[in-house]
């Protein structure tokens, strides 16, 4: 069979086995880069689309590999996926997250935090206590918090995984369907999944001023969440022209290049003052 020859195939690619060395060796430093900061947690702004006032940020995390420099979050959390190292790495960016938000809020501004959940800790039992530790630790209010979902598909095919969903939103923690209008998330999770918030990918975004298409399905999309009570994030918003056009289609929020490159929490704390004109 095909699928078998291709199997097989693998196992002798060299590429392949370049591949399968370097993920075993990120997670064999997974712990040593968590302890030594190695890993760390950007933050990325989020701006009210109409007035520009910054009103929260999403952690992104970090890796700086002392060999291999900088490593994008899009090659090692699927790694730590699929090694079931997930754990302790998301109770760090969660923990280092809140810390950062409620450490803005203390300055007097009100400020959220969105931090990207993958959906296989949905499975551990006990998430949503850990979250509530994380939370009372901090003293920041579980509304404050947005739990963002890429993987929707496989979380709605999840009875455990969907009723743990359910949990974290009645706990009062908001929830929002990542990377929406992708093959991960359509139509059907708006009516599934308990969402408080719908985040359109920015492949639709970026070039909504050029591509006709490209509008009427952002426009659609707001208007369908709007009228589903969602709250609206435009991600990937690098241009004025864009925000304008976002602005005037009803987005509420957006996030981009425009707005805020993901930075450190001083360099984040410092443009939330000079945002409010301090
Ligand atoms: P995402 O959740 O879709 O995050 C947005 C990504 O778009 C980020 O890449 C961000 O740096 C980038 N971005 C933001 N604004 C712009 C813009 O205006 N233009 C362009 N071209 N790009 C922009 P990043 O930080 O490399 O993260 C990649 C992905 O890794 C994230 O995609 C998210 O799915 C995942 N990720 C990051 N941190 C975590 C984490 O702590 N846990 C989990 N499970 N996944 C994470
Ligand atoms: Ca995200
Ligand atoms: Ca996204
Ligand atoms: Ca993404």
């Amino acid at each position: 069979e095909a699928s078998q020859a291709n199997d097989i195939w693998k196992l002798y690619d060299p590429h392949r086995q370049d591949e399968a060395a370097w993920a075993l060796s990120l997670m064999s430093r997974l712990d040593h880069a968590i302890d030594t900061q190695e890993l760390w947690v950007a933050f990325q702004p989020k701006a009210s689309a109409a007035s520009g006032e910054i009103i929260g940020a999403e952690a992104l995390v970090r890796w700086q590999h002392p060999t291999r420099g900088l490593i994008s979050p899009d090659q090692f959390i699927p790694v730590a996926e699929e090694a079931n190292r997930i754990d302790r790495l998301t109770e760090f960016v969660l923990d280092r997250a809140v810390e950062g938000a409620a450490s803005i809020t203390a300055l007097g501004h009100s400020f959220s935090i969105a931090v990207n959940l993958s959906t296989q800790m949905l499975l551990r039992p006990d998430l949503s206590e850990m979250i509530d530790t994380i939370l009372a630790r901090h003293q920041f209010p579980h509304a404050s918090l947005t739990l963002e979902i890429t993987e929707t598909g496989q979380l709605v095919s999840s009875p455990l995984k969907l009723a743990m969903m359910k949990k974290l939103s009645q706990r009062g923690i908001q929830v929002s369907i990542d990377d929406y209008g992708t093959g991960n998330a359509t139509l059907e999770y708006l009516k599934l999944l308990p969402s408080n918030e719908v985040k359109i990918d920015r492949r639709f975004v970026f070039n909504i001023v050029n591509d006709q298409l490209d509008r009427i399905l952002v426009e659609s999309t707001i208007d369908v969440a709007h009228n589903l009570g969602r709250t609206v994030v435009a991600e990937g918003v690098e241009s004025e022209a864009v925000r304008a056009a976002l602005v005037g289609m009803g987005c509420d929020v957006i996030q981009g290049f425009l707005v805020g490159k993901p930075v450190d929490l001083e360099t984040l704390k410092r443009r939330v003052g000079i945002g409010r004109g301090q």
